[in-house]
């Protein structure tokens, strides 16, 4: 990751074919097109890819999650139970539909977990959302079965882990509906875009109508078209489609480089026995995108940060002092910076964020190194690179 790394002449191809018809819009204008389709490719694709009925493309990752809820009928007042690691995108989506984010701790998968969920539902939950986190898993059966018990939408942003499987199945494939991120920094880049994937049709309908303006796209004549309900323009472009088109093609290939390094630097890190490495579920594959493991403390986690930096071994976090992916920074969440006035459910929704502690999220998160692995690396690199991981360990242990 990301596969901006590897962009080339495939990436080129698709584009050239766009700009030679100069149509850059994915609906309509057939006949000066020359045939090209590159939104409805793209999406057939991902359907072949990860294993779904139907793939939805709209404008962002954050944007499948807003129309993945709303084509299930989340909105005003409902709650979503999320985790309190993750990114932005997560609660921005919730609460773009006025509904309201509860945040629930996280265990060793770096994900939801289960028993939290539980303890969370109360009459309005309306929907569970499990983000896939740093290229992982959560536990997927008890997920369902939980929401299967009480009758709620299970949600699975696999913006993070395209390309990894849990028992067979694609993430992304297994919940209601899936959400995933095309943008810039994912393993599989469009420059900018999203997808909502699910084997539902009412929901399918619902997105293509919804990311469209309500539009119903029944005939070839877009201004005489219906508009079953109101919808917003959550659309990507042709350009965008044809880069992810590209890229999409050589998933296999990506996650075969990532496993490669990946395995490497796995192999020199096991030599250190204070550490361990988050779990991954039983049945779970990895796409490989990260490498995260669990320093025995947060002060050694800090400590490890800082000599991983003196040694410039880069791309490596430590979320629990990270602004964009952890609850502990989210100061903008919890004092309700808004531009606009938000709703009293909202905010009444949101109250107990002042107050809750996350102390079971905080002792994995505060102990977490998680550590992007490139594609672009050398294999003297990643040699190289596990080698003064190692060292830095060991030092700050
Ligand atoms: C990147 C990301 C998103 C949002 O994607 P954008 O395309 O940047 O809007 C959502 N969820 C997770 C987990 C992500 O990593």
């Amino acid at each position: 990751m990301p596969g901006f790394e590897l962009f080339g002449d495939a990436e080129r191809k698709e584009v050239n074919d766009v700009l030679n018809s100069g149509v850059l819009m994915r609906y309509g204008f057939d006949g000066m097109r020359n045939g090209h389709w590159k939104a409805r490719e793209l999406e057939t694709e991902l359907e072949k890819q990860l294993q779904v009925q139907h793939a939805q493309l709209v404008s962002s990752g954050t944007a499948a999650v807003s129309v993945a809820l709303a084509s299930a009928g989340v909105g005003a007042g409902d709650e979503v139970i999320m985790p309190t690691f993750t990114f932005v995108a997560s609660f921005e989506a919730i609460m773009m539909l006025g509904a309201v984010p509860v945040l629930v701790d996280i265990d060793d998968t770096l994900t939801l977990d289960p028993k939290a969920v539980e303890a969370a539902i109360t009459p309005k939950t309306k929907a569970v959302m499990i983000v896939q986190m740093c290229g992982s898993m959560g536990n997927m059966d008890m997920l369902v079965k939980l929401c299967k018990n009480h009758n709620l939408i299970l949600i699975e942003d696999s913006s993070q882990a395209t390309g990894a499987i849990y028992k067979g199945k694609p993430l992304g494939s297994i919940g209601d509906l899936g959400c995933l991120s095309l943008d810039f920094v994912k393993i599989i880049t469009a420059g900018e875009g999203g997808a909502v994937l699910t084997n539902n049709e009412a929901y399918y309908r619902n997105t293509d109508h919804y990311s469209d303006h309500g539009h119903d796209h029944i005939g070839t004549d877009r201004g005489a078209e219906t508009h079953p309900f109101l919808g917003y323009n959550f659309r990507i472009s042709e350009l965008h489609s044809a880069v992810g088109l590209a890229q999409l093609r050589r998933l296999d290939e990506f996650v075969a480089i990532q496993k490669k390094h990946y395995t490497v630097i796995k192999e020199a890190l096991s030599q250190i026995p204070e550490i361990t490495f988050r779990t991954i579920p039983e049945g779970g594959e990895e796409s490989y995108s990260f490498l995260s493991f669990f320093l025995p403390d947060l002060e050694t986690a800090r400590k490890t940060m800082e000599g991983l930096k003196a040694n410039s071994v880069d791309v490596c976090f430590h979320y629990y002092d990270n602004n964009w992916h952890y609850i502990r920074k989210w100061d903008h969440l919890k004092n309700l910076n808004s531009l606009y006035p938000i709703s009293k459910e909202v905010k009444k929704g949101l109250e107990y964020l002042s107050e809750k502690e996350f102390s079971q999220s905080d002792h994995y998160i505060g102990r977490n190194i998680s550590c992007l692995i490139k594609m672009s690396w050398t294999e003297e690199e990643v040699k190289i690179r596990a080698s003064k991981m190692l060292n830095t360990i060991k030092a700050a242990i």
